[in-house]
């Protein structure tokens, strides 16, 4: 079963927020969503290879369901009709804000087949959606996370480490809450200062110092195991350079191109250290891991081995076992 996603950008120029890293209102008219909403879904669909057996069209790039229900119809009128007449397509998704799901929104949603929404909860702390800008609370994102749920939808969350007035117990603390929310999946974007942004204003001015790469890694890492133990799904980790409008469009903050990478290695690194605590000194042990998973056990340029090669005083070795799951490790003697 191979699985894909026909992303459509959906531009938020109607959006009356003002988030302080979102840059939408300062770009817009450079991202135009699609002329023909239709038209572009048909093409997209062709165009599929027929490798993909199980296909998503996600609306995304903005806060769908606030859209007029005229124009998210637009949307949403061809994609169901396409799912209707092509058994790859399985699935319709959206994003939008915890503050624009009522159950009026769903039952329309519904009506056109849609299967996911996500929400931008990205913190649970009140404080720090406020020094966002967020404009919608915690108690907002669990009003919505709940009717999501009881209408039947798929619900990931996406969670956003390191915003103003975050501190390490408020990450803690949304960390928490949103695994006691149990979505199906979950997005992890640690906030990076992007270009022509409120937070960029704030940054230069020395008001704000975003998460460094191995801090927000270490972020990640810690909130995907907890999601992971829950059954959570983890959906994407850190922004691409395909999210990104212009190449140089980050000014600061935790971006790198490998980050869903190197947040898989510190997982890999805390689970290594958990299964050889105890170890003899001086013992020769082989790591088994998950298939195409030993560089992620192995580290950047063999970081993790060397680090756990000294905190134990261990020779290791790393080899692949296809029994295994992705994050699981055995250890062998050799
Ligand atoms: S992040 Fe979403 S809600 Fe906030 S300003 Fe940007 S489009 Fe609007």
């Amino acid at each position: 079963m191979r699985h894909a996603s026909i992303p459509v950008f959906v531009p938020h120029l109607a959006c009356p927020n003002d988030c302080v890293f979102c840059n939408q209102r300062r770009i817009a008219g450079t991202q135009r969503p699609p002329e023909d909403p239709s038209e572009f879904l048909r093409s997209a669909v062709q165009k599929l290879s027929d490798r993909f057996t199980e296909v998503d069209i996600a609306f995304f790039g903005g806060s769908f369901t606030g859209l007029s229900k005229p124009e998210m119809a637009a949307y949403l009128r061809p994609a169901a009709e396409l799912r209707r007449a092509d058994g790859r397509i399985t699935g319709i998704r959206l994003s939008t804000r915890p503050d624009y799901i009522t159950p009026d929104i769903l039952d329309f949603l519904l009506s056109y087949g849609v299967t996911a929404v996500e929400l931008g909860a990205q913190s649970m702390s009140d404080e720090v959606l406020a020094a966002s800008r967020r404009g919608h609370t915690a108690a907002d994102t669990v009003r919505a996370c709940e009717l999501i749920k009881a209408y039947g939808f798929e619900l990931v969350l996406q969670f956003m480490p390191g915003l103003p007035q975050d501190t390490p117990q408020s990450i803690d603390y949304t960390v928490r809450r949103i695994n006691e929310l149990r979505p199906d999946g979950v997005r992890i974007y640690p906030c990076v200062v992007i270009k022509d942004t409120a937070l960029c204003d704030m940054y230069l001015a020395g008001g704000f110092t975003p998460l460094g790469v191995d801090e927000a890694a270490d972020i990640c890492s810690r909130a995907c195991e907890l999601f992971m133990s829950s059954g959570i799904k983890i959906l994407r980790v850190g922004l691409h350079s395909s999210d990104l409008v212009r190449d140089d469009s980050v000014a600061a903050g935790p971006f790198h191109p490998a980050f869903g990478e190197l947040t898989a290695q510190r997982i890999y690194l805390r689970r290594a250290r958990r299964l050889l605590s105890g170890t003899r000194r001086g013992e020769h042990v082989k790591l088994l891991v998950a298939k195409g998973h030993t560089s992620k056990m192995c580290g950047q340029h063999g970081q993790n081995l060397r680090i756990l090669g000294a905190e134990f005083g261990i020779r290791l070795k790393v080899a692949e076992d296809p029994a295994l799951k992705e994050y699981q490790i055995e250890r062998t003697s050799i």
